[in-house]
């Protein structure tokens, strides 16, 4: 299949441009799309096959459910009941953004988008390009991350076309996002709010809206993930990652041991404060951000990862950061690039 990359200038959409992607999902295509998270792959959600066919060309495991992306609130309503109070509140402050919200669903909702769960995922992204597609198609969008299962979720078009040209209809390019972490995946069927996947929207945030926000994602020792996806591998590299946590300095001194001992190709993800401790005629140096301010990890995390597999980094070695604000969503992908491998300094 010959894939269309799209370039499309935001400062001046062409409304044709999104009416030709509404016209190939329309009729079964797969398009990806820029959201202010992630790329996304977008299939018509009323279209079984289609539907189907993202499960086939990311090697999706059938257990994993889809994000439906809508352009209204009020879409988010005809497909959910008993919605609380909470739940509308979250809503009503975040949407659109990079919040997903977990309700239990109406009874038309196909199970092809739930994966079989009585509840149904749905966002209502804020990026222009994925809001003038979905109004475009008239229709739910079902997407996951715009990635081939099990690897970094993908912060620009190129990252798509490496994963999937050639497996889908059409790929619209808006150049990189602006979050570079997917969705806050939040669960709004209980008496409270629980975060099953932290991102951009953090627990402080959701606190701001309702006190009583509970975190169970895995990793944070809580409880078993909710989300079918947190149990299966995610994000990772195909070097071995190792996370060393704890004071900057003592790790950075970890790190940089552990490098000099190692005989195959290395790679450090290290920070601007740190970068300049380690031995780049040794090993490949990426840094990924600023320690003070973690929406720079997040925006470069996965371009670093994939940075890392083009360069046949064999061992990675990433300095843990702070799991306060943003950071919480950090250490939660870093982790799980890791494969949980952790070290405490
Ligand atoms: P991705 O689109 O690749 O970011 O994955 C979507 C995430 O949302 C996965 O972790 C899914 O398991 C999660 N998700 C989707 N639908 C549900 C649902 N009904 N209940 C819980 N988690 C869900
Ligand atoms: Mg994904």
């Amino acid at each position: 299949m010959q894939t269309r990359i799209q370039k499309i200038d935001m400062r001046h959409p062409d409304a044709a441009v999104f009416r030709e992607a509404a016209a190939v999902l329309r009729g079964g295509g797969l398009v990806a799309f820029p959201t202010e998270t992630v790329y996304g792959l977008g299939a018509d959600a009323s279209n079984e096959n289609a539907v189907s066919r993202i499960y086939t060309v990311k090697g999706r495991p059938a257990d994993n459910p889809l994000i439906a992306h809508i352009a209204s609130r009020e879409q988010f309503f005809e497909m959910t009941e008993d919605v609380p109070a909470y739940g509308r509140a979250l809503a009503e402050t975040f949407w659109p953004g990079p919040l997903t919200l977990v309700a239990r669903k109406k009874s038309n909702i196909p199970d092809w988008i739930t994966a079989g769960l009585p509840t149904v995922a749905v966002r209502f992204p804020a990026h222009p390009a994925a809001r003038a597609l979905i109004e475009a198609s008239d229709t739910v969008i079902c997407a996951p991350s715009a990635n081939l299962s099990g690897r970094p979720s993908p912060t620009c078009a190129e990252h798509v076309r490496r994963d999937l040209e050639g497996r889908v209809e059409m790929i619209l390019d808006s150049g990189p996002v602006e979050i570079g972490l997917e969705s806050t995946v939040v669960d709004v069927t209980g008496s409270k709010p629980q975060i099953l996947r932290p991102g951009f929207v953090t627990v402080e945030m959701l606190a701001s809206v309702e006190a009583s926000a509970i975190v169970s994602y895995d990793g944070m020792g809580v409880s078993a993930p909710k989300a079918p996806g947190m149990k299966y591998r995610h994000y990772a590299p195909r070097a071995d990652m190792t996370v060393v946590t704890g004071d900057p300095r003592r790790a950075a001194r970890e790190i940089r041991r552990l490098a000099s001992l190692s005989l195959q190709k290395t790679g450090v993800l290290a920070t601007v404060q740190t970068a300049g401790l380690y031995d780049a005629d040794r090993c490949l140096v990426l840094i990924c951000g600023d320690r003070d301010a973690p929406e720079t990890f997040g925006a470069n995390l996965f371009a670093a990862l994939r940075k890392f597999d083009d360069c046949q980094t064999e061992v990675i070695f990433a300095e843990g950061i702070p799991e306060t604000g943003l950071g919480a969503a950090v250490m939660n992908r870093l982790k799980k690039a890791a494969g949980g491998k952790i070290i405490e300094v």
